[in-house]
């Protein structure tokens, strides 16, 4: 018979996953769990700030994986994974069967770190960290804000989804605010020290957004020190450990992250909150017949991003082809790109190439990578058009 893949999660790591294991083998049944007949892709959402786009543009379907590649989607969630067995349990009652298990749930948020943060306040002060609903209500907000209010993000400590990304919103808000509400001010107040692509940031917002000086757009305050603890919601004000009071119009906050629940509830995840891996197979450290990708995994030190995801997920879709057959494995590497638009005429990029050691320890590659050198106008601008060229292949790499 044939052999059995079950996919559980649509969204970059999962749909590349589940397509390229047809195209390497179309002798595999694969399954792939959704919850929803559409999925809304968190790159390129902060772009919505700045006034580009719409969330229309940023929804993609399976109908293609289906069609084109005869993956059989299945409209449902995993609820709960009997590991001995070798069989998923879905919401609807479904029992699905498998040789090998992709788990690809991305990730969920701890409510437990801001006292008065949790689920029901992200109601009100949304992480949009979930492209969606999340990401609209942020939108409107901005929207309605007063001309001299003050905008608040909240960054976590690393590591999350997407680490550019709080740097990237940043700065669409101040492209927005800049045209219309010039006297607003936005605050970062970030958990870490440092942030990815710093540089190049400070850079462009000194060179749009008053960056620097008194007028500044955009206020950068670490806070490794001295943690934010407690949200007021009735006064919007978020309190940090020793006391200092940040009050906003708008409060985004981006809480910190662990894998999302499904592997949590079945041991698969560390203390730490993701599932550790060997990386050459993506195979869980707990389970042989289970492979974790995407955000919800640890591949650290290779970031949390839609392009890795990706990468990885070819990488796992080629080991698993090769364990089934019982052949030898292909020797992995992986690749990551994230490109950030500080304007909408001026882009930013981190690329890297990564390798495992035997010992499953993965390192970038020397001389393979790199951030944007800063030339002129015409490189930025050229680096903006790159981000939109790099999204929509990565979607289309994904998903069609
Ligand atoms: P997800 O995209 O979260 O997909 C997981 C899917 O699994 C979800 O649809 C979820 O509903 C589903 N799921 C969960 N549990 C179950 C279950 N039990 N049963 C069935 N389904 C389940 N990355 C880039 O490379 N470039 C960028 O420019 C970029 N910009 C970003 C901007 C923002 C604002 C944010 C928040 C992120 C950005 N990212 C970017 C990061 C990127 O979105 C993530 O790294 C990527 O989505 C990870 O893919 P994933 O498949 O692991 O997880």
């Amino acid at each position: 018979s044939k052999p059995r893949v079950v996919v559980v999660g649509g969204g970059f790591a999962g749909a590349t996953a589940a397509k390229y294991l047809k195209i390497l083998d179309g002798a595999i049944h694969v399954s792939l769990i959704v919850p929803e007949a559409g999925y809304i892709t968190c790159p390129a959402s902060n772009w919505l700030f700045a006034g580009l786009g719409d969330i229309e543009r940023l929804t993609v379907d399976y109908r293609s994986l289906q069609s084109r590649y005869g993956v059989a989607v299945v409209a449902d969630s995993a609820k709960a994974l009997d590991l001995s067995g070798k069989r998923v349990h879905l919401q609807s009652g479904e029992v699905r069967s498998y040789d090998r298990l992709i788990l690809a749930p991305g990730i969920d948020f701890r409510w437990d770190r801001i006292a008065g943060y949790d689920a029901a306040a992200a109601e009100h002060f949304p992480h949009a960290w979930r492209a969606g609903p999340q990401t609209l209500m942020l939108l409107r907000q901005l929207q309605a804000m007063p001309d001299g209010g003050v905008v608040l993000i909240a960054v976590p400590a690393d590591p999350y989804r997407c680490p550019p990304g709080p740097y990237e919103r940043a700065s669409m808000m101040a492209y927005w605010l800049k045209q219309h509400k010039p006297r607003a001010k936005i605050l970062i107040l970030d958990a870490k020290r440092s942030f990815s692509k710093q540089a190049l940031f400070e850079a462009g917002w000194a060179k749009h957004y008053g960056y620097g000086t008194p007028q500044s757009l955009i206020e950068w305050h670490s806070l490794a020190d001295n943690p934010l603890l407690e949200l007021h919601a009735d006064s919007k004000t978020l309190v940090s450990e020793f006391g200092d009071r940040f009050s906003g119009d708008v409060l985004n906050i981006i809480p910190p992250q662990t894998a999302g629940s499904i592997v949590r509830q079945s041991g698969l995840a560390d203390a730490g909150g993701w599932c550790p891996v060997r990386p050459a197979t993506a195979q869980s450290r707990f389970d042989d017949f289970v492979h974790v990708i995407g955000d919800a995994a640890n591949y650290a030190p290779i970031p949390k991003s839609a392009f890795a995801a990706n990468s990885a997920a070819k990488a796992c879709a080629m080991a698993v082809v090769s364990l089934l057959r019982e052949q030898p494995l292909p020797e992995a590497h992986w690749l990551n790109t994230c490109y950030s638009l500080v304007a909408p005429e001026h882009g930013i990029s981190v690329a890297g190439v990564y390798k495992a050691d035997s010992g499953g320890t993965i390192s970038p590659v020397a001389g393979a990578g790199g951030v944007s050198v800063a030339k002129d106008a015409e490189a930025e601008r050229a680096e903006a058009e790159y981000a939109q060229i790099v999204y929509r292949n990565l979607v289309a790499d994904s998903f069609v």
